[in-house]
C-alpha cells in the first residue's frame, strides 16, 4: 500500500547517521540548516553519483566566509507590517503560512528566517484588519516554508478567510513539496482548490528534471484547470548548464506546467558553494534562448529585496 503524505514526512531521513547509512557513505555532517529529505526524493538519486544533481542539493555544506553572504539576503523581515505577512509589492502579499517544509535544501535562502509567531491562522486578525484597507492588494501567495505541508482542513480554513475579502481575486500557492512527496497531491485538496472563487496559480519549485517523477505528473493531472508555472535556482553543479535547463523546460512542458522564473542565487549564508558568477549565469542562459521556445523560457530574476524582482536579462 503506498505511504500517505503525513507519513512519508514522518519517515523522512533527519540526520548525518540516517543519511550516511542509506546513501552507503560518510558525505553527511549535520550542520546549521538540519538535514530533511523525504524518500520519495531519495530514491531518485544515483547512489552511484557523487555528483548526482538531486543529492546536491541536499547535502549540507561547510559554511566559507565570502563577501555579500548574510542571513537573510530578501530583507523579509523588514517589509513585514503585521505578523506573518510580507509585503513588498503594491497588488501582492505573501503569507508565511507555514514554517515547514518537506525537504531542506541546502541553498535555502530562508534557513535563517526567524518563524516564530508568523503563524497565519493566530494572526489573522491583524492581517485581516490589514488587508481590508488595502484594496489595492489583489492577490495572496501562500509561502513559507511550504503551504502544503499544512493539513487540507487548514489549508481550506485559510482559503475561505482568504476568500472573505472581497478585493482578493487570485490565490497564489507556492510548493515544493508537491514535488518531493507527491502524494500530497490528496483529493480532498484538489477539491478545496476546484471549489475556491479564487483564481489559483500554483508555482512549483523544481530545479532539475530528474526531481520530476510519473508519480507527480499523473497526480497534477487533476490540477491542470488551475495555471501551473515552475520556478528554478540556478545553483551551480546542479543545473548550471543550457541543456540540462531545457531539458527541465521540456518536461516541465510534457507535465502542462510553464517555467516562469530562474533565480540567480540569494546570498545567504551557508550556500555560498551553490555560486554561479553573473557571467556565467548570462552566458548558460543566452545559450538557453537558442535551445528552447520562448514560452519554455524562464525569466532570468534576481531578487534584491524591496524592489520589484530585477530582470536581469
Ligand atoms: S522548499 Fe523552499 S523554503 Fe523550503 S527549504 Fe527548500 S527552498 Fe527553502
Amino acid at each position: 500500500m503506498n505511504k500517505t503524505w503525513n507519513e512519508s514526512v514522518r519517515s523522512s531521513l533527519k540526520n548525518a547517521n540516517d543519511c550516511n547509512e542509506y546513501f552507503d557513505n560518510d558525505r553527511f555532517q549535520d550542520g546549521n540548516f538540519p538535514i530533511k529529505i523525504p524518500l520519495e526524493f531519495a530514491k531518485r538519486i544515483d547512489k552511484t553519483n557523487p555528483l548526482d544533481p538531486l543529492l546536491l542539493q541536499i547535502l549540507p555544506k561547510e559554511r566559507q566566509s565570502k563577501k555579500g553572504f548574510i542571513d537573510s539576503p530578501v530583507y523579509d523581515e523588514e517589509f513585514s507590517p503585521v505578523k506573518g505577512l510580507i509585503h513588498k509589492y503594491p497588488s501582492r502579499v505573501l503569507l508565511i503560512s507555514s514554517s515547514v517544509c518537506a525537504i531542506h535544501c541546502q541553498y535555502c535562502f530562508r534557513q535563517n528566517f526567524d518563524y516564530d509567531d508568523n503563524d497565519v491562522l493566530k494572526n489573522w486578525a491583524d492581517i485581516q484588519n490589514y488587508l481590508s484597507k488595502r484594496i489595492e492588494v489583489n492577490e495572496v501567495v501562500l509561502s513559507g516554508g511550504d503551504p502544503l505541508t499544512l493539513s487540507d482542513k487548514k489549508i481550506n480554513k485559510i482559503l475561505r478567510k482568504i476568500e472573505s475579502i472581497q478585493h482578493i481575486k487570485t490565490l497564489r500557492i507556492h510548493t515544493r513539496t508537491a514535488v518531493v512527496i507527491p502524494s500530497r497531491i490528496t483529493e480532498e485538496l484538489i477539491a478545496s482548490l476546484n471549489q475556491t472563487k479564487l483564481k489559483v496559480v500554483i508555482v512549483f519549485h523544481i530545479n532539475h528534471a530528474q526531481e520530476i517523477s510519473d508519480e507527480f505528473v499523473n497526480n497534477i493531472k487533476a490540477l491542470r484547470n488551475h495555471i501551473l508555472l515552475n520556478q528554478s535556482v540556478f545553483l551551480r553543479d546542479v543545473n548550471d548548464d543550457s541543456k540540462t535547463l531545457a531539458e527541465l523546460s521540456y518536461k516541465l512542458f510534457e507535465a502542462s506546467i510553464l517555467p516562469y522564473y530562474i533565480h540567480l542565487l540569494d546570498k545567504v549564508s551557508g550556500a555560498e558553494s551553490f555560486l554561479i558568477s553573473d557571467n556565467q549565469a548570462h552566458k548558460i542562459y543566452k545559450a538557453l534562448q537558442n535551445m528552447v521556445p520562448g514560452y519554455l523560457l524562464p525569466k532570468l530574476v534576481r531578487d534584491e529585496g524591496g524592489e520589484s524582482k530585477r530582470l536581469v536579462i
